[in-house]
C-alpha cells in the first residue's frame, strides 16, 4: 500500500505501535493518595495508557506541602511502594530502572515506569538519601519544583521574581552525585540562576522533562531561548507540557501545544523535543475549590487542552502532528525516539 492510499487513522495506529513516551506524570502521588483502594492504576490509569499506546511514563514522586518537612522521606518512598506493588498487580506495567529493563517492556509491549522525583525535598538535606533511592529505583531529578528547598529555588509562575540566587552548597553536591550515579537531571521547574549553574556543574546530556517555550508564554515556570539553545548544545531532550499555564483558556489548544514543539525544533532540531504531558487535570478536578483558589494565588490557574486532558487523548497529538506536515520519522522521534535515544545514552 502506498503512503497516500493510507488513512490518517491507519497512519496514526501504525506510528503508535512502538509506544509513546512521556516524561512527565503525577502518578505515584495519587496511588499514594489512595492507597487503601485496590489496583487504583488497572481501574483508573491503565485503559488511558493502553488507549493512547504508552510505553514508558516518567512517574513523578511529588510531596504537598502538607507532609513537609517531617514526613517527606516517608511519603516519597511509600509512593515508591506503591507503584511498584500496583505495577506488579497489573501484570501489564513494570518499573524500569536501566535501558535494557526499558527495551525488555517495550519488546514484551508493557508499560514501563521510570522512577523520577519532582523537588528534592523528601532528601531534606541529607545527600546520603539519594542513594537510597537511587537503590529504590529513582532514575531522574529535577530539584525543584516551584518552592525553594535546601538544594535551590524553583522559577515562579511570572516573568521574573524568583530567587536570583543559584543552587546551595547541597545543591551542587546533589548534581554532581546525580551524574555519579547514573541520575538523570531534570531542569524543569529550577529558577534561570539555578538553570545556569547546573548546566556549568554537568558534562551528560540534561533534560527538561516537562516544559513550555517562554515565547508562548513569558514566565520563569517556562524556559527561554537561550535555555532552549543549551539544551540542544547537550543533545539533551525538552519535553513539552500539555498544561500551558497561559492567562486565557482558549490558547490552550492542541495547535498551541504542537507550536510548541514546532518552536523548540526550529531552535534546536527535531531530535531535542520530546513529550512531558504533566497530565494533571484528573488531580485538580478532585481538588475542592478552596485549594484550586490557593493554587491561582499561590501558582496559576492551570489551562487545560480539552482534547489533550490524559493519555487515551495521544492519538490526538499525532493526528495534529500529521496535519501539521510533520514526516513520518519526526512524529517517531517526538513520541519517543528522542527520549529512547537520552535514556540509552544516560541509564
Ligand atoms: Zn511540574
Amino acid at each position: 500500500m502506498t503512503q497516500s492510499k493510507e488513512s490518517i487513522e491507519a497512519r496514526v495506529d501504525r506510528l503508535h505501535a512502538d509506544g509513546v513516551i512521556d516524561m512527565h506524570f503525577d502518578l505515584p502521588m495519587d496511588l499514594y493518595e489512595k492507597r487503601t483502594q485496590p489496583n487504583i492504576l488497572v481501574t483508573e490509569f491503565l485503559p488511558e495508557f493502553e488507549a493512547g499506546g504508552m510505553a514508558v511514563i516518567g512517574a513523578a514522586i511529588y510531596i504537598e506541602d502538607r507532609y513537609l518537612p517531617e514526613r517527606g522521606a516517608q511519603v516519597a518512598l511509600d509512593q515508591i511502594s506503591r507503584l511498584y506493588t500496583e505495577a506488579e498487580q497489573s501484570k501489564r506495567c513494570v518499573v524500569c530502572r536501566t535501558h535494557q529493563e526499558i527495551s525488555r517492556a517495550l519488546d514484551s509491549h508493557k508499560v514501563g515506569f521510570l522512577v523520577t522525583m519532582e523537588g528534592v525535598e523528601p532528601l531534606g538535606d541529607d545527600l546520603d538519601l539519594l542513594r537510597t533511592f537511587y537503590e529504590a529505583g529513582v532514575r531522574e531529578i529535577g530539584l525543584t519544583h516551584a518552592r525553594t528547598n535546601a538544594a535551590g529555588h524553583g522559577g515562579i509562575f511570572a516573568a521574573s521574581g524568583s530567587s536570583p540566587k543559584g543552587l546551595t552548597q547541597f545543591g551542587r553536591d546533589l548534581v554532581r552525585e546525580c551524574e555519579r550515579l547514573g541520575i538523570i537531571i531534570d531542569l524543569a521547574h529550577i529558577n534561570p540562576a539555578g538553570f545556569k549553574e547546573i548546566v556549568d556543574l554537568t558534562t551528560k546530556p540534561l533534560i527538561v522533562s516537562h516544559t513550555n517555550a517562554r515565547k508562548f508564554y513569558d514566565v520563569e515556570r517556562n524556559i527561554s531561548d537561550e535555555q532552549i539553545k543549551v539544551i540542544g548544545q547537550r543533545r539533551g531532550v525538552i519535553g513539552i507540557n500539555s498544561v500551558l499555564v497561559g492567562p486565557r483558556q482558549e490558547d490552550a489548544t492542541l495547535d498551541r501545544y504542537v507550536d510548541h514543539i514546532e518552536y523548540v525544533a526550529n531552535l534546536i532540531g527535531i531530535d531535542c523535543v520530546g513529550i512531558g504531558f504533566d497530565f494533571f487535570e484528573f488531580i485538580y478536578r478532585q481538588w475542592p475549590e478552596e485549594k484550586k483558589r490557593w493554587l491561582a494565588e499561590k501558582l496559576t490557574t492551570p489551562h487545560f487542552i480539552p482534547d489533550l486532558t490524559n493519555h487515551s487523548h495521544a492519538q490526538n497529538l499525532t493526528c495534529k502532528l500529521i496535519e501539521r506536515g510533520f514526516s513520518d520519522d519526526d512524529i517517531v522521534k517526538i513520541l519517543r525516539g528522542n527520549w529512547l535515544r537520552v535514556l540509552e545514552e544516560l541509564l
